[in-house]
């Protein structure tokens, strides 16, 4: 037979690099090209530096001449298989993001850097072929061997990481090595150890939670919204659902928000299936941990896979099911880099993998509620609270011309003392941390303003500072004023801080506990306040909404909502919904136990016919019809929206980019009902961290208009843009901000 013509090899890479294209390399010198797989990390030489690149394809051809080879190979190991490969290109296609950018927001930190993925390979147990011929009852006399060597007798090979969670010691398994019945041989990653919880038994399910169990098909895709009331036992159908599919040989994605994956709800999963391995994916990991229950997750051998936003790009080999918990929670919008939402993506990834979705909210985003009100998406619901609770009593303070008290009515201050006294629990939600919102001079008007962003500064009389909440600038709190040197300076409006001040004063004889952002510095420090709390003493609870949600409080009966008032009156057309899912969320904070709940809501509008149809008809009925104003003015969901965002330090260039990506967009597509634009307008925060900041807004009737106009768009800035303003688009925009 005739010799083949020699095949050129090239490979085509996802390189790091915020160009919209794939890049083209030769193989390793010196590495056979039989070695070489899509899906595998190498790192590559690109502009005078070395990158981590991912590999997608091998080819024959390209359309660059000189081409230069890749480094080495950083694993051999496939990391991203078929199915997260397609995941992740559909994201680079949807959001205009590049491919090599997406790969790196997929990967864990570590493994970014380049860490070979064999760093967290796991030794693992087996029997000897001399310690599978012992007979089961072999070792009577050393019960603690005897137990290791029937666990691997019955279940096979385990790993040390498993062993050591188990209990099996350094000294029993040494005895049994020494007598050659076991031995370590290296395997693939496990996750890295939960904190150990009690085994916990299954409650009976109530028929509400049954019935949407038998909703549910395992067996194909679906996506499902389920609309629950706040205590009506959405976890619980969760946990059934992932026994199940975790019984038929597959894995379990459960994504829940930023503020959600306390140690309490890792604690709740772990004690369900302690025969499982579970992986947890947040950023309060450690980059070492987080790399190692990845590569747990991506190489199949985690069951579970618990995690926050970017878990939604772990690849996972068998998955068998997605759920998203609190599904409105703006935390699984990205708002930099690669701006995915991972709500979204769990429907995208459930359709790929053929495998069912379920979206569960009390308080369901627009998005979703849309989907399931128009039978793109089955619509499950349970109205009532499981167990014993009912459901809590809300009523409405007027605080307009009512002596406040740090901004508490007297009548709300006379509630919380009988809750106090009846040995009960209160929480008061307040949505600002620090001491006051503001600082001015009495005298001339004088404002403590940041220097970088246009916004005031929050006083944080604490620790003596003022410090914008935008950018995190931080100067010395002043007591004259820097322009008149009036002594006569106030604090306007109330922190949690001021308010704790106020409480603590007040109810001086209970514990008064601040939750926010200064007072957690970690989710171990929010689970450390909470204890208390949770013991069932009498205490009162304040603090922004990290109170809002997760957190089970049998004996909080009073929930105070400070102000209601802040969202109803926005330039943000969401704020609305916002708020209406934050009061309602807090507001089921009340009476989760045999208890019941009673909710204060202060207000300066009480007859506001927003906040009159909440407190009434409860938030289902609200965000109906926020969806019927939307559908008017044919504002998301009932269109398709994105925006195209610039910022530069120079006054008035990022303005003038955006009129000319406008001019370019028009060309192509000139306004129509199908099109519209609106802007260059600032952002609501105009200037932050010393940047002017704009965008142009672009509505479409459908999305199939949108994005062919969003890529051109795209390729023009990559060409037009100057190096010192940032742009960006941001596809199925959140935040006006
Ligand atoms: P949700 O996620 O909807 O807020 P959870 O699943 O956390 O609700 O349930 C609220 C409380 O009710 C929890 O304490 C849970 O243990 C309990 N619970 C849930 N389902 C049942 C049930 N079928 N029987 C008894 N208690 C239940
Ligand atoms: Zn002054
Ligand atoms: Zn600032």
């Amino acid at each position: 037979m005739q010799e083949s013509v020699q095949q050129r090899v090239i490979l085509r890479l996802a390189v790091p690099v915020p160009l919209r294209r794939l890049f083209d390399y030769l193989p390793p010198e010196g590495l056979s090209p039989e070695s070489l797989r899509p899906g595998q990390r190498l790192w590559v030489p690109f502009a005078g530096r070395k990158l981590v690149a991912v590999l997608l394809d091998i080819v024959q051809e390209s359309p660059h001449s000189s081409l230069k080879p890749a480094l080495e190979l950083v694993d051999s190991e496939v990391l991203f298989g078929d199915g997260s490969r397609k995941l992740l290109s559909w994201i680079a296609d949807y959001y205009q993001a590049p491919l090599g950018e997406v790969y790196a927001a997929a990967l864990p930190v570590a493994l970014r850097k380049g860490k070979p993925s064999d760093h967290w390979a796991e030794q693992w147990l087996q029997l000897t072929t001399e310690g599978k011929g012992l007979p089961k009852t072999a070792l009577a006399r050393a019960p603690k061997q005897q137990a290791l060597f029937q666990l691997l007798l019955s279940d096979g090979k385990q790993s040390r990481t498993h062993l050591k969670t188990l209990g099996h010691n350094t000294p029993v398994i040494r005895a049994l090595q020494d007598r050659g019945l076991v031995e370590w041989i290296p395997g693939p990653t496990v996750p890295a150890p939960l904190p150990a919880a009690e085994s916990t038994p299954a409650p009976e399910l109530n028929s509400e939670q049954q019935q949407v169990l038998d909703s549910i098909d395992c067996s194909g895709f679906s996506a499902s919204l389920l609309e629950g009331t706040t205590g009506s036992g959405k976890t619980e159908v969760y946990l059934r659902l992932m026994q199940r599919v975790l019984d038929g040989g597959r894995q379990a994605l459960l994504l829940v928000p930023e503020i959600g994956l306390t140690p309490q709800t890792l604690r709740r999963i772990a004690a369900r299936f302690p025969k499982h391995s579970i992986a947890a994916l947040h950023s309060g990991l450690a980059d070492g941990e987080r790399a190692q229950s990845w590569l747990a997750a991506a190489g199949g051998q985690a069951d579970i896979v618990i995690g926050t936003r970017s878990a939604i790009m772990t690849p996972l080999p068998r998955l068998g099911v997605v759920i998203v918990d609190e599904e409105h929670d703006a935390s699984f919008k990205q708002q930099d880099g690669v701006r995915y939402s991972a709500r979204d993506l769990a429907v995208v990834l459930g359709r790929n993998n053929n495998v069912p979705v379920v979206l569960g909210s009390a308080t369901p985003s627009l998005e979703t509620l849309h989907n399931a009100l128009n039978g793109r998406y089955q619509h499950l619901r349970m109205r009532y609270r499981a167990g014993d609770a009912k459901p809590p009593q809300i009523h409405v303070v007027p605080t307009l011309r009512e002596p406040l008290e740090e901004g508490f009515s007297p009548q709300v201050l006379r509630h919380i003392g009988d809750t106090l006294a009846r040995g009960e629990q209160a929480l008061v939600f307040i949505n600002r941390r620090g001491f006051a919102p503001a600082l001015t001079c009495d005298d001339c008007g004088w404002l403590a303003d940041c220097p970088h962003c246009s916004s005031k500064l929050t006083m944080h009389r604490r620790q003596r500072q003022l410090r914008c909440h935008h950018c995190d600038y931080r100067r010395p709190l002043v007591d004259s004023c820097p322009q008149c040197h009036s002594r006569s300076i106030s604090a306007l409006g109330a922190g949690t801080e001021r308010s704790e001040e106020l409480l603590a004063r007040r109810f001086a004889d209970y514990p008064v506990i601040r939750v926010d952002r200064d007072t957690t510095a970690s989710k171990q420090a929010l689970d450390k306040l909470l204890a208390p709390a949770r013991e069932g003493e009498p205490c009162l609870l304040l603090g922004t909404q990290m109170l809002a949600k997760g957190h089970h409080l049998p004996k909080v009966t009073l929930v105070v909502i400070q102000d209601a008032d802040g969202g109803l009156f926005s330039a943000d057309f969401r704020a609305p919904e916002r708020t209406g899912q934050l009061l309602e969320q807090v507001a089921g904070r009340a009476g989760r136990g045999s208890l019941s709940g009673r909710v204060l809501v202060q207000s300066r509008f009480p007859e506001h016919p927003l906040l009159q149809l909440l407190l009434e008809k409860g938030y289902g009925a609200f965000a109906r019809q926020l969806l019927r104003d939307r559908t008017v003015a044919q504002l998301p969901p009932a269109s398709a929206m994105a925006l195209v965002r610039a910022e530069c330090e120079e006054p008035g260039w990022a303005e003038e980019f955006l009129q000319n990506a406008r001019l370019f967009m028009q060309s192509l597509a000139p306004p129509s009902p199908q099109i519209q634009y609106l802007g260059p307008v600032p952002a609501l925060l105009e200037r932050k961290s010393g940047r002017f900041r704009f965008y142009i807004q672009v509505t479409a009737q459908n999305r199939a208009h949108l994005q062919p106009l969003l890529a051109r768009v795209c390729a023009w800035a990559e060409g037009n843009k100057n190096r010192r303003l940032r742009w960006a688009v941001d596809m199925d925009a959140q935040e006006l901000s």
